[in-house]
């Protein structure tokens, strides 16, 4: 018996003539989320992707590797055998071992139409056989929790436990994107959704050294390792802002220090973006969450940069936004309490509706932004993970 995974895709296969396209993209990736177990074949067949080819220890690896890839919608488990009754009985009672004390049914398809056997007869002889060989078996036709599945072609399948995929589009079908990876538990679970609807996301940290601290910065590396396993690896470019905040402090009226350093952060992400090739930037703002995330703050920040800035939680609550963040890892990490540059200098009272004519007022006392701004941009710190 030899032992694979079909992968199953499902929105992908509605995208029309664009459809091969996408279906390439997903066998490619899910050739690099298997690259290291050995021997392994990933293989595009009739309309279905087949993962075979690979020593049976490994198999829990290789399906956690799977659930980490977009465009999957289910795993299942199966394996090939012979096109013959009786192998296929015994192979199935072989496999319906590991599942005693559960409820089942055989559902059976006939794709070879020369095999002289038709699927409902199919289903029933393989089922008898199963009831009569393995103790502690019930069958429930109507809600079985398994369901094993039989496929009659030239070589046979059967099919017997569904792993459920992340679903989305294939990484890199969206093209690129930056995300403004802050440290805290929204901006990783923002470039984390952004990569299941299949954006390659591009990770840009302004950090104040020596103000914010190094281990700070660590923090941030250290969640970007969880955004590499969905994202095909994660390139990070920190950037510092502590000259630019220093400047903002010694000129313009503290209120507006947020909000003028944001648009600072956007600028020098923008110019990032252009030169990497970026086409939108993404936040993990959440509407009204704080200050600098009311629909007036957002506004002025917007307003200095050409290019779209996405945000994908921006409608959701912050128990939505940690359930993500649970279920991508970062939420530990997340909740570490390093200083982030917006919080080393927080106003007393910030502006929660600036208006853009006071903020570019304040903003016009620093003679110097294009140099700073520059300063900053030429003296990345670039992590590749
Ligand atoms: P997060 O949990 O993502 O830190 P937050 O609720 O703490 O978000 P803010 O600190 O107001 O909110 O930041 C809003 C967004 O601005 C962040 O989600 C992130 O995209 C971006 N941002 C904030 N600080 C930084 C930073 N130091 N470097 C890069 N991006 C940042
Ligand atoms: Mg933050």
């Amino acid at each position: 018996m030899k032992k694979l995974l079909l992968v199953r895709y499902g929105e992908i296969s509605l995208k029309g003539l664009n459809r091969n396209y996408f279906i390439d993209t997903l066998v490619s990736n899910i050739k690099y989320s298997v690259r290291n177990f050995s021997g392994i074949r990933v293989s595009k067949i009739q309309g279905r992707i087949i993962v075979d080819n690979y020593d049976e220890i490994d198999e829990p690896d290789i399906i956690d590797a799977l659930r980490k890839v977009f465009g999957i919608v289910y795993i299942t488990k199966a394996c090939q055998v012979e096109t013959d009754i009786e192998v296929l009985k015994d192979q199935a009672v072989k496999i319906m071992q590991g599942y005693i004390g559960k409820s089942f049914k055989v559902e059976s398809r006939r794709a070879n139409k020369a095999f002289p056997i038709e699927s409902p007869e199919i289903s029933k002889l393989i089922g008898a056989h199963i009831l009569k060989n393995v103790q502690g078996l019930r069958v429930d036709v109507h809600e079985p929790e398994i369901i094993l599945g039989i496929e009659i072609r030239e070589k046979s399948y059967i099919t017997y436990e569904n792993i459920v995929g992340e679903a989305g589009l294939p990484l890199g079908t969206s093209g690129k994107g930056g995300i403004l990876l802050s440290g805290g538990i929204d901006s990783p679970v923002a470039s984390y959704l952004m990569s299941r609807r299949g954006m390659k996301m591009y990770g840009i940290h302004f950090h104040s050294y020596p103000f914010t601290s190094k281990n700070a910065q660590e923090k941030v590396v250290d969640i970007s390792k969880f955004l590499a396993e969905y994202n095909k690896g994660f390139e990070l470019t920190m950037f510092s802002v502590t000259k630019i905040q220093q400047e903002i402090i010694r000129n313009c009226n503290e209120s507006y220090l947020t909000v003028i350093l944001r648009r600072y952060m956007l600028r020098i992400a923008e110019a990032y973006a252009k030169q990497m090739d970026l086409k939108v930037l993404v936040t993990g703002e959440s509407l009204g969450q704080v200050a600098s995330q009311t629909a007036e703050s957002i506004i002025c920040t917007d307003a200095c940069v050409d290019m779209p800035i996405l945000r994908p939680c921006i409608g959701m609550d912050k128990n939505e936004i940690i359930k993500h963040s649970l279920h991508i890892n970062t939420y530990e990490k997340s909740i570490e309490p390093y200083e982030d540059c917006c919080t080393v200098f927080v106003p007393k009272h910030p502006q929660t509706k600036p208006k853009l004519e006071r903020v570019l007022e304040e903003e016009s006392k620093i003679k110097n932004s294009d140099e700073l701004i520059l300063e900053s941009l030429n003296n990345p710190e670039i992590i590749r993970l």
